[in-house]
């Protein structure tokens, strides 16, 4: 059996055109506003991606950038004005944060109905209490791609590896909303192959290259990996039953890859992410989706 290939690119280029259909109706542009600190590389071309998207779709993306000396106090400042900007519909703060700086500390402080990440308690507390407002964008992602599969989530095992606040948690709380019976494993779960092995669904969101094997897969199973890790040629042993990935280490000196064997997984599951190309698009327009709707709530 070959899994079906989960096409995250095309899901988030039916939810872009969505929001582009929501923003033509509202008659406005929506802001967002995504605020960096210090020169992270990754960050850097995370926050430009979003405020590059915003703008295609026809929002109003900003980036505010500050050097990495920022003070705590500086940021909570600039997230205060912020909140009271009306022009600003969603505010987004890349995480991680220099060092210095709480990031618990800043996420409280951004108004909840602007929240466009979803990580504010208040918003934390709704999706727990099954009355989801603005969703963690990975995950809410991640429910897109299970749903375009059509395999029912209701009743189904669902085992989300992984227990982190952005990921993880709010993941196990989506699915439970939908009725699967939820498993969540961590560092410290006991036989994790044996555990994954009972999902009818699996989500891995770990952070560890090839984590997830072919065998611990249940025949027909979704899967879905969040996972991105950037692998260099001392990991090419463990690709050696890749020749696409093999390919593309030997000519960049690096290639991207999931928590799951996808090469070994897609020979038992049902549905199956590739990495890239399957949850990563899909975070971006969420992101979209969010700030859509923040506007109109709060504009109502
Ligand atoms: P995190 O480091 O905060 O959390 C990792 C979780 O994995 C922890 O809860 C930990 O308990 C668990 N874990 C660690 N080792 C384990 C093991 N051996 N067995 C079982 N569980 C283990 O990471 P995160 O922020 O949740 O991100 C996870 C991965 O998803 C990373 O690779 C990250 O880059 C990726 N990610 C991708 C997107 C996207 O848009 N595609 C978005 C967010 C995160």
């Amino acid at each position: 059996m070959t899994a079906n290939l989960i096409d995250g690119k095309a899901v988030a280029r039916q939810i872009e055109a969505a929001v582009v259909a929501e923003i033509q109706r509202l008659g406005y542009a929506p802001g967002l506003t995504a605020v960096r600190v210090g020169n992270d590389p990754a960050s850097e071309v995370y926050v430009r991606n979003k405020a590059k998207k915003a703008d295609e779709l026809g929002l109003r993306g900003t980036q505010r950038i500050f050097p990495a000396e920022l003070s705590e106090a500086g940021l909570l400042a600039e997230v205060a004005a912020l909140n009271a900007d009306d022009e600003v519909d969603g505010i987004l703060v890349q995480l991680p944060l220099p060092k210095h700086i709480d990031a618990r500390k800043v996420i409280d402080a951004i108004d909840p109905t602007k929240d466009v990440d979803g990580f504010h308690p208040f918003n934390v507390g709704l999706l727990h209490l099954g009355r989801p407002s603005l969703v963690p964008c990975t995950p809410a992602g991640v429910m897109r791609l299970i749903d375009s599969t059509g395999v029912k989530i209701e009743g189904a095992h669902a085992v989300v590896i992984g227990r982190s606040d952005i990921v993880g948690k709010p993941m196990a709380a989506l699915l439970l909303q939908r009725s699967a019976t939820v498993t969540i494993c961590h560092s410290r779960t006991r036989d994790l192959g044996s555990v994954i092995h009972q999902g009818d669904i699996v989500v891995a969101a770990v952070g560890r290259p090839l984590l997830v094997t072919g065998p611990m897969i249940r025949p027909g199973a979704v899967v879905i990996d969040v996972g991105m890790n950037r692998v260099e040629v001392d990991f090419a042993d463990r690709l050696a039953h890749d020749p696409d990935k093999l390919r593309t280490l030997a000519k960049n000196g690096s290639v991207l890859v999931g928590d799951v064997d996808f090469v070994r997984a897609r020979e038992v599951a049902g549905w199956i992410t590739p990495v890239p190309g399957g949850v990563g698009p899909m975070t971006i327009a969420m992101l979209m989706q969010n700030t859509v709707t923040a506007a109109e709530r709060r504009r109502r």
